[in-house]
């Protein structure tokens, strides 16, 4: 019976399991090996690894959870969790776990706009978060996809690194006259036609077709994802959920089943960035240990 299963090992999980070996516990890590930022070379923003790539950081990070006793890593992915009175099973697609308890650190399951060819250029030129890539983007003409809820914010974050955009609406609804206006005194170009295709060569999108038979010249994107914690591992489990399909957890990360805790992106519900995910994993597993402690004691 391991003290804790930690379900991911990015660095929310990873940077939990350090902590669960330095507090004397034992803790079993269950990564399935596909990381979301899997599809970009480089990871920015994060102090002493600024610009460091993925599979390097998950390296480092490993070795770093690994090297406390008590600590173990499986390449593998959870089918199940079960809780009983005074424990969890875990179930894997190749054997089955026990643990006092679990921890979701699953990072958030992601969905691209369909736009074709758009997996050709996610994480190369087109991005989602101007804080982890905008500086590599800063002055390129982008084209910046909105919805009604980002319209005000989006134009006016992303005209930080770069003032040549192109608004698309990707046929989401009309622009306001304001906005048209706005868009008109700042230089912005804008269409609300659906977009159907992205071409370019190596990584580097070159230009952005819609609909409307138009097409732009661009050097880069600023895309809409779409983000939720629905795994289909969590579906035995009578998880309250908050109004945006959240897992509805306190400070702590402590869910509505007791011992069951998130960490990292599967706790906020939304992307962040890695720094964020590993000091949140840091705490949560602090928690958790004190939880156990005090069991024990
Ligand atoms: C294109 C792109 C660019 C990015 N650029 C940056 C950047 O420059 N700087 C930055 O700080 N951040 C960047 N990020 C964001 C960063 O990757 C995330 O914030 C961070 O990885 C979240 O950490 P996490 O531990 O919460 O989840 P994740 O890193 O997503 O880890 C979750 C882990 O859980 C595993 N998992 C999921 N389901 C199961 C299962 N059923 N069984 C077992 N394992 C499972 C996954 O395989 C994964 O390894 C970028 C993301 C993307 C997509």
């Amino acid at each position: 019976m391991y003290d804790v299963i930690i379900i991911g090992g990015g660095p929310a999980g990873l940077s939990a399991a350090l902590n669960f070996g330095r507090g004397l516990k034992t803790a079993l890590v269950i990564d399935a090996g596909e990381p979301r930022n899997k599809v970009t070379d480089e990871s920015h923003g994060y102090l002493t690894q600024d610009g460091v790539s993925p599979t390097e950081f998950r390296k480092i990070a490993e070795k770093d959870a690994l090297s406390y006793e008590g600590i173990s890593l499986e390449r593998d992915r959870v089918a199940n969790i079960e809780k009983t009175d005074e424990s969890f099973t875990v179930t894997t697609s190749k054997a089955q776990y026990n643990s006092r308890q679990v921890m979701l650190a699953a990072g958030i399951r992601e969905r691209s706009p369909e736009i074709k060819n758009f997996e050709q250029f996610y994480g190369t030129s087109a991005f989602y978060c101007p804080w982890c890539d905008g500086y590599e983007l800063r002055n390129r003409r982008l084209a910046v996809m909105v919805d009604e809820n980002s319209i005000n914010h989006m134009p006016m974050l992303i005209s930080n690194w770069s003032n040549d955009l192109i608004i698309c609406t990707n046929g989401t609804g009309k622009i306001s006259d304001e906005n048209r206006e706005l868009f008109k005194n700042k230089g912005f170009k804008y269409n609300e036609s659906v977009i159907t295709e992205l071409n370019g060569t190596d990584g580097e999108v070159d230009s952005i077709s819609f609909e409307d038979g138009t097409a732009e010249k661009i050097a880069g994107m600023i895309a809409m994802m779409e983000w939720d914690t629905q795994f289909d591992f969590l579906e035995s489990l009578d998880l309250n959920r908050g109004e945006k399909g959240e897992i509805e957890t306190d400070q702590f990360g402590a869910t509505s089943i007791p011992g069951l805790f998130t960490a990292g992106e599967t706790k906020t519900n939304f992307a962040g960035q890695l720094i964020n995910s590993a000091a949140n994993g840091a705490d949560v597993a602090k928690f958790m240990i004190m939880m156990l402690i005090q069991e024990d004691y």
